[in-house]
């Protein structure tokens, strides 16, 4: 036997057991919220350079950060991909521990073109950074080539229901290729493209988290099936997130955290749960729960003032 041999572990891809590779590894040991241990040791940052969304879910507010990855009631100041660049190196140059960079909002980030620029000059200036997508999965297919040659090799989609009756009930509309979807056929096109895209991800070995808001009355019950149903396509974990009521939910009461942590916990028999998300903003910058990014805003409002930089918009 070959002393110190790394034996990596295997994941299903097309039935297939496949071993990860070290870059593969990497993308769960050094990410903070694929890994607990990692979150102890490495940062990431948030870029938000993506204010539109192609869809609505009832209990968004489109005004604020995406709730699917984000702390609600919180608005993020949006970048265009130049001041995200120029944010990443002020950013690298004071702080080793960031390993990844991620859009996240404060839309849909696969809906923005400025989603793409940002990783392509990200990937060309620091080609080691790890880069993150979180997605409602909606537009998943049709990117995710796009997403592979960028290096984009973690990637979070927002699922609630493998049930489109259920998906009917949590989002208002869809909009695809310029033609708006509700009801069912929201619910059923939304499923659809969430479950190809993470099975394609799969396949290019990128490494999957899925979001699930935990909604009383309308998922509660149905979450199990999302566990076993992500489990098979070779999803890695799982972050269940409670509903924060808003908008059409906002008569929903949201779950306690001991409802949580049971629920959770049933998960765990099923699939890998995530039990340390903190509901970031979507331009956290930091350790998990010891974000800077308030050091980097008043350096840049400093720029701003001597005029070394443009003003950035806000949403
Ligand atoms: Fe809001 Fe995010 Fe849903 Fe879009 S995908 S409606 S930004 S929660
Ligand atoms: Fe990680 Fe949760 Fe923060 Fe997203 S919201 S960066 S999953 S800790």
């Amino acid at each position: 036997m070959i002393m110190n041999e790394i034996r990596y572990p295997t994941i299903k891809i097309e039935g297939k057991d496949t071993p990860w590779d070290p870059a593969h590894t990497r993308r769960v040991q050094e990410h903070p919220c694929f890994s607990e241990n990692a979150s102890h040791h490495f940062g990431r940052m948030h870029l938000a350079v993506a204010p539109k969304c192609n869809i609505q879910c009832n209990y968004c507010i489109r005004k604020f950060d995406c709730v699917n990855e984000c702390r609600p009631g919180v608005t993020s100041q949006v970048l265009t991909p130049q001041e995200a660049l120029a944010r990443v190196d002020e950013v690298l140059e004071k702080l080793h521990y960031i390993k990844v960079t991620a859009v996240a909002g404060p839309g849909e980030p696969l809906f923005n073109e400025e989603t793409f620029e940002t990783f392509r000059l990200i990937k060309e200036k620091h080609p080691h950074m790890m880069l993150c997508i979180s997605s409602n999965g909606l537009l998943l297919p049709d990117k995710i080539d796009l997403l592979e040659k960028l290096g984009v090799g973690n990637v979070t989609v927002t699922l609630n229901a493998v049930d489109p009756k259920i998906g009917a009930k949590i989002y208002e509309y869809v909009t695809y290729k310029g033609k708006k979807y509700t009801g069912l056929e929201a619910g059923e096109i939304m499923l659809d493209h969430q479950l190809r895209g993470i099975e394609e991800a799969v396949k290019r070995k990128m490494v999957v988290k899925v979001n699930t808001v935990f909604i009383p009355t309308i998922n509660d019950h149905h979450v199990i099936e999302v566990a076993k149903a992500i489990k098979k396509i070779g999803v890695y974990i799982q972050n269940l997130m409670p509903l924060i009521p808003q908008y059409r939910f906002v008569h929903i009461s949201s779950p306690t955290p001991v409802e949580m942590m049971n629920v959770q916990d049933d998960l765990s028999e099923v699939m890998r749960q995530m039990t340390h998300c903190r509901h970031c903003r979507s331009d956290a910058i930091g350790i998990l729960g010891h974000d800077v990014q308030e050091c980097f805003d008043k350096m840049e409002k400093e720029k701003e003032f001597s005029g070394l930089r443009g003003k950035p918009k806000l949403l």
